[in-house]
């Protein structure tokens, strides 16, 4: 571990900095969650509307209660079961919680990342870090070092390496607002995992109604991350059942387009036969395809397809956050 590297980023967090760090999930952009000028500068620098709340990064469960007003039984039981872990849990904010960190709301998103170099960040800077994913709003999460240097280049102040991120889709966030545990974004974290702890009838899913209240616009959830265009490429994406492939193919290469296809690397016997364009794969199993689909995407944007026709992955529960993110990759701009 670069102890050194890390004893830096703690003291320019310290100072108001503004820090890339990686997690297990995708990699951070990091600032002291008690420095509104600090996390100010987060949004900034991402192109984020201040209506979208970020997570507040912690490396211990004791943490959770500066920043929570109160801590339910759930929210105990799912802590001690998966922090450190991709699972961010909402809870009632705390009075002395800067709103500029929860998007002006009375309640605050709470997580302990599972890295080694996030953990030891937060150790050494020993206090909460605000930090959304280290890409452009609405852009495809960096799940590697350079994704962020790409991005923004000299505007963050530091910038850890860690390598590639383990799960490389975003954490499941889980509100205890409600009575009912409530999953508002699928993610790292499987639904199986929450059922072990909650029961099988124990969870809700989707946005409280009353986030639905005629004074909040619908188009600034409460859930960036619910946006219907999010974690979008630059390249149009469709998605199809790979019997629709061949079909749909012929019709945009009529159309004169430079399409190509991106598809589970599985046998294709018993399949119809596809046309010969360019092909990218991802693995056949949901956790591994989901670990390098950012990356892909990103390959893609270099080809500047006019579209990518992409095969659906299977429409079951261990592939939910997979199909949530590709839907919103696909999703019109
Ligand atoms: P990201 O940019 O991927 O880190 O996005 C952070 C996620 O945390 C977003 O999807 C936010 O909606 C979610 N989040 C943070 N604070 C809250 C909150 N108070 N209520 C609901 N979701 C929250
Ligand atoms: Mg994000």
């Amino acid at each position: 571990m670069p102890n050194k590297l890390i004893a830096l980023a703690a003291e320019r967090l310290r100072a108001g900095g503004v820090v890339a760090f990686p997690t297990e999930t995708v990699y951070g952009l990091g600032a002291d969650a008690r420095n509104e000028d600090a996390v100010r500068r987060v949004f900034a620098i991402k192109g984020r509307p201040a209506e979208h709340p970020l997570i507040v990064h912690l490396a211990e469960i004791d943490q959770a209660g500066a920043w929570a007003a109160e801590i339910t039984q759930p929210a105990r039981q799912l802590m001690a079961r998966f922090w450190p872990g991709p699972l961010t849990l909402v809870l009632p904010a705390r009075d002395d919680v800067p709103r500029v960190v929860t998007g002006g709301q009375d309640s605050v998103a709470l997580r302990a990342p599972n890295h080694p170099m996030a953990l030891a960040l937060l150790r050494k800077f020993s206090g909460g870090l605000a930090a959304p994913s280290a890409n452009r709003f609405g852009a495809v999460s960096p799940t590697e070092a350079w994704h962020v240097r790409t991005a923004f280049g000299m505007q963050v102040d530091q910038l850890l390496d860690g390598g590639p991120c383990r799960y490389g889709l975003e954490s499941t966030i889980v509100s205890l607002l409600d009575e009912r545990p409530r999953v508002l974004r699928p993610g790292a974290l499987p639904l199986s995992a929450l059922r072990e702890v909650l029961g099988e009838d124990g969870i809700e899913f989707g946005e409280q109604p009353n986030l639905a209240s005629p004074s909040v616009s619908s188009s600034l959830p409460r859930v960036p991350g619910s946006l219907a265009a999010h974690y979008a490429p630059a390249t149009p994406l469709e998605i199809h059942p790979i019997e629709a492939l061949p079909a749909r193919a012929a019709a945009l290469l009529n159309q004169g387009l430079r399409i190509a296809l991106l598809r589970r690397n599985q046998s294709l016997r018993g399949k119809p036969s596809l046309p010969s364009l360019p092909q990218f794969l991802l693995p056949a199993r949901a956790e591994t395809y989901a670990r390098s689909l950012y990356a892909r995407l990103r390959e893609l944007d270099r080809f500047a397809f006019d579209c990518v026709l992409v095969e659906a992955p299977p429409d079951d529960e261990t592939w939910w956050a997979v199909n949530d993110r590709l839907s919103r990759a696909a999703a019109s701009r």
